[in-house]
Formats: structure tokens, sequence, C-alpha cells
């Protein structure tokens, strides 16, 4: 069956925000940068725009007139499971985000962001999207990142033109960051699926296996021809991390 929304080359993009300024900051900043966007200000009529144009991308404000953010996030992701949902939150409050991405979203953005910033992330997010919105096709076994290659077929690491030795637990971690590249990941998770699914304990251990990795990758970097960046690994405090490519 057809999909109601036939999917055109540049994304289409939903922003779900009430702010006059924001809002109109996004819509024109995004159109420029060749996405599909439509801007709607309350939660009704983002979840009814979305019903009609199935968006690739929803950016969703969580403070709302009308309604709560986090039940249109829910609502949102129940309906479209393979919607790219992020959320963008005036909030500082390290719940709220946490609730935002329990609620389906797949990442946020706490305000004032730079477009800058927005554009990178969905970048990031949309290489990773199944159907591929920049020529992409096929599986490939080996994870790109700026420079940073992981091949987990091979269980090799390549940082520019130095490969990268590590431990396994490291390349573990690594592999699924890099997967996951723009996206925020909990130390629970990280820690079950690098560790163990299983996994109730302290989460010590991860912090240990981070820093050696970052410690390699800065070593890797500056020993590259020509020197490079090595991939940010935001912390995220309270919740986990997040891979990035320099720059990005
Ligand atoms: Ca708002």
């Amino acid at each position: 069956m057809p999909a109601p929304h036939e999917r055109s080359t540049s994304p289409t993009l939903l922003v779900i925000e009430d702010d006059d300024t924001i809002g109109r900051h996004l819509d024109t900043g995004l159109r420029a940068h060749g996405y599909a966007t439509t801007w709607c200000r309350t939660g009704i009529g983002g979840l009814a725009a979305a019903r009609a144009s199935a968006p690739d991308v929803v950016l969703l404000d969580l403070g709302l007139p009308d309604s709560d953010g986090i039940d249109i996030a829910r609502e949102l992701r129940s309906r479209q499971p393979d919607l790219l949902l992020v959320i963008l939150t005036a909030r500082t409050d390290e719940i709220d985000v946490i609730a935002g991405l329990d609620a389906g979203a797949d990442d946020y953005l706490v305000k004032p962001f730079a477009l800058s910033v927005l554009l990178a992330r969905l970048r990031a997010h949309l290489r990773r999207l199944p159907s591929g919105h920049d020529g992409h096709d096929g599986h490939e076994a080996a994870l790109r990142v700026g420079d940073l290659v992981v091949d987990t077929q091979a269980r090799t690491c390549r940082l520019g033109d130095v490969e990268v030795s590590l431990r396994p637990k490291e390349f573990d971690l690594l592999a699924v960051l890099a997967e996951h590249a723009g996206t925020a990941l909990s130390r629970e998770d990280l820690m079950a699926r690098v560790w163990d699914e299983n996994w109730f304990g302290p989460t010590k251990t991860l912090d240990v296996t981070l820093a050696s990795l970052r410690h390699r990758l800065a070593q890797a970097a500056v020993q590259a021809v020509p020197p490079t960046e090595p991939p940010s690994i935001s912390t995220l405090r309270g919740f986990g991390y997040r891979l990035e490519a320099c720059g990005e």
C-alpha cells in the first residue's frame, strides 16, 4: 500500500511552536535550507497537520498553549513510528527532557539554540533514515561520522588516516555511539547495549571506558595527517552521552 505522503527529495518538516518569533525564524531558516516546512502554532493543529501530511521530521515545542507537549509527542510517535521527532524546550529541567525522550522523542534542543546546531542535528539524523535523503542506499558495515570510520564487521576504527587501537568495550561503546550519532543515549541504554542487558549495578565503568575512549580518539586526531578533530562525545548530565561529528 503506498504511503499517503509521497516522499520528495527534500525532507518534509513540521514545526509545532506557538512563539511567533521562534516559529517564523525556524520556518524561514529551514525553508532556506531546502526543507519543505509547515508551521503550526498549537498542539491540536500540529496533530492534524501531521495526520494530513505524514512529515519526515517534527520539531515540537513542549510548552504549547492548548496541550501538553509530552502528550503530543506520545501521540505523534504512536501514529508514526518512523517519524524523526525532536523536542524543543525552554525548560532547563532535565525531567522535561527525559519525559520527552521517554514519550518517544529522538532528540531534543534547549532554547535558545542556533539554527546551525539544529541543521547539523537534522543532517546527522536524516543520514540514518532507512529510505535515505542523501543518496546513500543499501547496508554499510562501516559507520562514518566526520573523519571517523568504525567498521563493525572487521572491528576496526580509523580516524583520518590513523588506525585507532581500542579495547573491546571501548570499541563496542564507540560503535553504539557512532551508530546513533547526534542522538542522546541514556546511561542505562549504553550499559545494556555494551555490557549486559540485565545491568542494574553502578555505571562507573561506563565513565571510565568513555574517558579512555575520548583519550584514544584525541591522540589519534593529533597523529593523523593532516591533523583532524575527533568526534565530540558530549556528557549530558543526569542522562547520558551523545556523539557528534566535530563542527556539527
Ligand atoms: Ca511555547
